[in-house]
């Protein structure tokens, strides 16, 4: 929750918003004051025919994780995942689906996860990719941390793929 108006740096009240409860005030612009907070998304990366995943290595951190990416302001989540997969991995998805959001205190996040399809499975990772590796999928399971964001985004995918 933030303590000051983000515009004019004034200390913030807490008022009754109409069916939005008490919510922080600015007294001198007299606006309600949302807490702001990032957006990002992340891709479970597959193959085409839904057979293998592909996780990354990155920043110098020895865990698989996902491909994730902030959203620019302006630019929408579907935008950002395109772009991510261009810069990141060089490729453009075949096909791209929404699962679900999740939000990550550390870095006041909201996550915006989806699963994405490769045309196959070549890919030119630039240099923010420290490795990469495709996994059969029983295989993920075990590649990736236990109860990190990454693994409760890939799990998801487990379950509800049809
Ligand atoms: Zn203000």
């Amino acid at each position: 929750m933030f303590d000051y108006c983000y515009e004019c740096g004034t200390k913030l009240e807490i008022k009754e918003l109409e069916h939005e409860g008490l919510i922080p005030f600015c007294p001198k612009c007299k606006e309600f004051r949302f807490p702001i907070f990032s957006s990002a998304v992340n891709v479970v990366i597959l193959n085409k025919e839904q057979t293998k995943t592909l996780f990354v290595k990155q920043y110098g951190i020895d865990n698989y994780r996902l491909v994730a990416g902030y959203i620019n302001k302006g630019e929408n989540a579907e935008e950002a995942l395109i772009r991510e997969l261009n810069e990141e991995l060089g490729v453009s998805p075949i096909e791209f689906h929404f699962q679900r959001t999740i939000y990550f205190e550390k870095s006041n996040t909201l996550m915006i996860n989806y699963y994405a399809l490769l045309d196959n499975e070549e890919v030119y990772p630039n240099y923010e990719i420290d490795s990469y590796k495709w996994f059969d999928l029983d295989e993920g399971i075990e590649a990736i941390k236990k109860a990190s964001l990454a693994s409760i985004c890939y799990n998801y995918y487990l379950e509800h793929r049809k």
